[in-house]
């Protein structure tokens, strides 16, 4: 799981804030009532933008649709390679965990809820409850997959600690291949690849799954937004074929990149940095 942003910390519009303007305000009476202040501007609040991202995964039609639409190309690509595969070495599909198969929007939702931000306490403890829902059409074609001799690979960064937990997820919601030996969580570094060399020495991985680009390859962990894109470009017939991708806009490594991968920084550095990477028109040419 990422890191979230973190909520609005004293707005303007606090009861705390508001006092200080009484306060203010009673030391010039005369003034105020004269000439009230004018309300302060909204400052942006992290935990808010998340709101509409949230809004999104958990109510429109069309994030289920592209979920149904990701894993029915999955199957197409599927059935593509194993008719053409010359069968010497077990066939395997790599997929990640969080917002792959599983939703966590709860866990999202609950963060905008409480005005908290990511931490790895109350991840975990969501984890823990092993609650979250498959995604839109996951365990369809998971278990058509594994009808056809397919062995399906978890390659999740949730952590080494948190096994048992997901396990018990995956199995609650009937995945097949639900256990340790098809389970490859981060105990290191948050890169995959020795993982997916793992399996791959062990199998012919067919596809990859995945909400984030490192679900795939390390070759589009660039620095810049820009250059990730570039990146997708260049490999433009990868995507719906070997590489399936499942749409996150609450959270993921584009994000870093617009921080310049730095998540120290506060909540007006991030939102700066977000509307920074914004490309506006230009506006009407008349008023
Ligand atoms: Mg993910």
């Amino acid at each position: 799981m990422p890191r979230f942003s973190p909520p609005s910390s004293v707005f303007v519009s606090s009861p705390w804030c508001r006092s200080l303007v009484g306060l203010v305000c009673a030391g010039a009476l005369t003034a105020c009532a004269q000439q009230p202040a004018e309300p302060a501007a909204p400052q942006p609040s992290l935990s808010d933008e998340l709101v509409m991202a949230t809004a999104w995964m958990q109510t429109s039609g069309e994030y289920a649709a592209l979920s149904h639409q990701a894993f029915n190309l999955a199957r197409l690509s599927l059935d593509r390679a194993l008719a053409a595969d010359s069968g010497e070495r077990q066939p395997a599909i790599i997929v990640d965990v969080d917002e792959t198969v599983l939703d966590n929007s709860p866990y999202q939702a609950w963060l905008i809820a409480s005005g908290r931000h990511y931490e790895s306490d109350t991840w975990n403890q969501w984890v823990e409850q092993a609650s979250a829902q498959p995604m839109p059409g996951a365990r369809d074609f998971l278990d058509y997959a594994a009808s056809r001799g397919v062995e399906i690979f978890y390659v999740t960064n949730r952590r080494d600690g948190e096994t048992d937990a997901t396990l018990a997820n995956l199995q609650r919601v009937g995945f097949p291949d639900a256990d340790v030996e098809h389970f490859l969580p981060r105990t290191d570094a948050s890169d995959k690849t020795e993982r997916r060399q793992r399996v791959a020495a062990s199998n012919w991985v067919v596809l990859l799954m995945g909400d984030n680009l490192g679900d795939f390859s390390a070759g589009f962990d660039r620095e810049t937004a820009q250059a990730r894109r570039a990146a997708v470009d260049a490999q433009a017939n990868a995507f719906g074929a070997r590489y399936i991708v499942l749409p996150n806009p609450a959270y993921g490594a584009w994000e870093g990149a617009i921080y310049g991968n730095d998540f120290s920084l506060d909540d007006a550095e991030k939102a700066r940095a977000r509307r920074d990477h914004l490309d506006a028109w230009s506006g009407p040419t008349t008023p």
